[in-house]
């Protein structure tokens, strides 16, 4: 009997542990690592910032993975030893013959001065709550949708709150009452993607005008001010700051030598297997640098389909077949522009020299398609 352990109940975590539960049947021993004991739909907190979501229906508890026979563990991961193979949470030390890494990415407001105290947090319930909670009362204003710093998880997000947030103003009839800006230090929209995709995501801000100031890292927030300098000695006014936070790889994962103090998780971009024997990693945490230089996206499209090869490679292993499944770098992204209309692209990011990707006009369908995303979540994961 084998363990094969999962850190992290997130998109990657829990679609490696349906596909490993199913492989490994009553054989071996699965077990799921979380410090939150429910796993959240993150797509959602974007539709819980405008209010048309309420936070309630967006989670499910992990102890649901215990009904199929995957043990779930609620604790947070303190430390790796890859040479015991040993899981450390809290008191305990879970032994493990096959480990995946699925932590994504910490979530660091602290890193930027006065950030917590002057905004609220895009990523979190609690900030998406709070946004909503402003959009519904304030009079007028500047709303600034803030990209701290660089990588950051879902690169379509700043973009879509920023028309989201434009659309719920209107939709109050407000909104000549308010200026809505994005800062962000991406030279682009979405530079991973190519310049076709950046323009277009530019012509849909102009188009809700939505002031777009790119090429700005932001150095302090000042909070009894409302007002946000950044490095290039610009000060932005705020009345309302929606902000993205710096993201950074675990420490747990630095400290058993899997990733950079300032990196991500090295994998081979096929296997998602890292360079540490019997530990793979998938989704945020990883950096995959493509042929361009730059990194795929941190984006749950990936993660689960990362996932899924993972999934299919550790139960081969433990059927004594040869593993054989890869990733081949294609994914796909929504945009939504409130109104309820949305743009997607569909792209193949290991294309080389850069990656293959096409966007969508701006349509009601792609906007259904990602509710029913929404709403298949749980009965297909959890
Ligand atoms: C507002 C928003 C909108 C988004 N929209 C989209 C979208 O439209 N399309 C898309 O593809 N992606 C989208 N994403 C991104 C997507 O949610 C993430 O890329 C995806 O969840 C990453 O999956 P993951 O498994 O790597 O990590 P996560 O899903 O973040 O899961 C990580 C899990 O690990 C747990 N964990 C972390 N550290 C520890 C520890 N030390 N000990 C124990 N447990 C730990 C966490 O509690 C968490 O449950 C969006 C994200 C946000 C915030």
């Amino acid at each position: 009997m084998a363990d094969v352990v999962i850190i992290g109940g997130g998109v990657g975590g829990l679609v490696a542990a349906k596909r490993l539960r199913r492989a490994l049947g009553t054989r071996h021993r699965l077990t799921v690592i979380d410090r939150a004991a429910e796993h959240l739909f993150q797509p959602s907190l974007l539709w819980v910032a405008d209010g048309s979501r309420r936070p309630a229906g967006l989670s499910r508890p992990l102890t649901r993975l215990n009904r199929r026979g995957t043990s779930f563990h609620l604790g947070n991961v303190d430390a790796v030893d890859p040479v015991a193979r040993r899981v450390h949470v809290g008191s305990a030390a879970i032994p493990y013959d096959f480990l995946l890494l699925a932590p994504g990415a910490e979530l660091r407001p602290d890193l930027l001065p006065g950030l917590e105290q002057g905004g609220h947090n895009l990523y979190t319930t609690a900030g998406a709550t709070a946004i909503d909670a402003e959009l519904a009362h304030l009079k007028g204003g500047r709303v600034v949708v803030l990209v701290a710093s660089m990588p950051f998880k879902c690169p379509a997000a700043p973009y879509e709150a920023a028309m989201l947030i434009e659309a719920r103003l209107r939709a109050r009839g407000v909104r000549s009452q308010f200026d809505v800006a994005v800062y962000t230090p991406e030279p682009l929209p979405m530079p991973v993607a190519g310049p076709a995709l950046g323009a277009a995501v530019r012509e849909m801000l102009a188009m809700q005008h939505v002031d777009y100031f790119p090429g700005q890292t932001a150095a302090s927030v000042d909070p009894a001010a409302r007002t946000v300098t950044f490095a290039s000695g610009t000060v932005a006014p705020y009345d309302l700051l929606v902000y993205i936070p710096p993201h950074s790889v675990p420490s747990f994962a630095v400290d058993a030598g899997l990733a950079p103090a300032n990196g991500w998780v090295t994998v081979d971009p096929a296997t998602f297997a890292t360079p540490t024997e019997r530990v793979w990693a998938v989704g945020d945490v990883t950096g995959v640098k493509l042929a361009n230089g730059k990194f795929l996206p941190k984006a749950g499209v990936f993660a689960r389909a990362e996932a899924e090869v993972v999934a299919a490679n550790i139960g081969s292993l433990l059927t004594g077949e040869t593993p054989t499944a890869t990733f081949d770098g294609r994914g796909a992204c929504f945009i939504e522009t409130g109104d309820g209309r949305a743009g997607y692209a569909t792209g193949e990011f290991y294309s080389v020299p850069d990656p293959n990707v096409r966007p969508r006009p701006v349509a009601r369908r792609w906007h259904w398609v990602k509710v029913l995303i929404e709403q298949s979540w749980f009965a297909l994961w959890l």
